[in-house]
């Protein structure tokens, strides 16, 4: 297998798509030229990784993620700095995590030098894909799905494990803003000894209903643990942090609660700056009591896409929790222009987080023809 991955083969679309408008870029609307793929086969492994033009996949409507969901994902972003470089934030814990959601969903697993190899290999092709204004990117979509022809439920003997690539516009276009958020009684994301802390596409159907119920004017539901509707587990699709009395806390992880990239070094950057923080159990009637004493400082979620969100309202039935006056917090505010600085190469990196991309747009076209 180590030597058939070794080559990859890349196969240029012959005129390139046009690029967006930097400014006109919304989330996930266009995707790149190219991309990557490989596939697997009981008998062969994963095999056969190439650089293809991006187009419709050819899959029997019998594959099985079609009916019973064997798939996993991931989500990253590639930046653009000052200088001129691509580069990756912490790509290896995608792929690290991108295994232990294989484990979940008995998908064989990747291996992981080997697909960021492939990654950069893409990135640098796509290079001038990657939006140069303020607070654009390029989102990195790796996914496996199953893709054996057979209704039975069972692990597939197939896969294809595709990365797309897709520039999107700024999170924040008129600058950080708290939104407000429903703490949600009737539905649960998941449970634990469910897929929680995998990522897979389940999880996100279950949440949908929950967001559509919501009321008008909320961004997102915060959810409690599936047993006893007692304790804080993430918020939307990121991870919380509450500040409370001068400690930042998050929700410890338990087995239903998603490992972010962001949420890990959302912690890291805390210790740095001797900033108190801890990953407890936290229940709703901590936070609620901590509001009452006055102790209740800031409230954030923290994810790839928004890096962090902060939370100036929590809504819960009648009662409405308004926190730090409807403001970003200084925590919150120093977080997110510390990641953001870090991962556009404004910053100095302590933590060696950001990975370089080599442009390979001249050298691919060159070798291919
Ligand atoms: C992806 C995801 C997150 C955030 O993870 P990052 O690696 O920080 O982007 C949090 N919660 C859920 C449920 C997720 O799917």
């Amino acid at each position: 297998m180590e030597e058939e991955q070794q080559g990859i083969r890349t196969e240029i679309c012959s005129s390139g798509k046009e690029k967006p408008k930097s400014d006109q870029l919304e989330f996930g609307t266009i995707f790149t030229d190219h991309m990557f793929m490989m596939d697997y086969t009981a008998d062969k492994g994963w095999h056969d990784p190439r650089i293809v033009p991006y187009e419709p996949l050819n899959i029997e409507p019998s594959a099985m993620v079609f009916h019973y969901g064997q798939s996993v994902f991931e989500g990253m972003k590639a930046y653009l700095t000052s200088d001129g470089d691509a580069q990756l934030f912490r790509p290896q814990r995608n792929f690290s995590r991108m295994n232990h959601s294989n484990s979940r969903l008995c998908i064989p697993p990747i291996d992981e030098a080997f697909a960021l190899k492939a990654l950069k290999q893409l990135v640098g092709l796509e290079k001038d894909w990657i939006p140069e204004a303020e607070g654009t990117s390029l989102y990195i979509r790796p996914f496996i799905i199953s893709t054996e022809a057979f209704l039975g439920v069972a692990p597939s003997s197939h896969y294809k494990f595709i990365i797309i690539l897709s520039p999107v516009g700024a999170y924040y276009k008129e600058g950080i803003n708290p939104v407000k958020i429903a703490v949600e009684h009737d539905y649960v994301r998941t449970v634990k000894g469910g897929t929680g802390e995998a990522k897979t596409g389940g999880n996100y159907a279950a949440s949908l209903k929950a967001q559509e119920m919501a009321a008008e004017g909320i961004a997102q539901v915060l959810w409690l643990d599936g047993v006893e509707r007692k304790y804080i587990e993430e918020v939307g699709s990121m991870n919380v942090f509450f500040k409370i009395d001068g400690t930042v806390v998050t929700p410890a992880l338990n087995g239903s609660i998603l490992e972010g990239v962001t949420r890990n070094s959302v912690i890291q950057l805390l210790k740095y700056w001797n900033v108190p923080v801890e990953e407890r159990k936290l229940s709703m009637e901590e936070v609620i009591q901590a509001h009452k004493d006055g102790k209740l400082e800031e409230a954030f979620g923290a994810g790839t896409a928004a890096v962090i969100s902060p939370i100036g309202e929590l809504v819960r039935g009648e009662k409405h929790i308004e926190i730090n006056e409807g403001n970003t917090g200084a925590i919150a505010k120093r977080l997110y222009d510390t990641l953001t600085g870090i991962q556009y190469g404004k910053i100095e990196d302590p933590f060696d987080w950001v990975e370089k991309v080599k442009d390979l747009k001249q050298t691919t076209l060159k070798a291919s023809g």
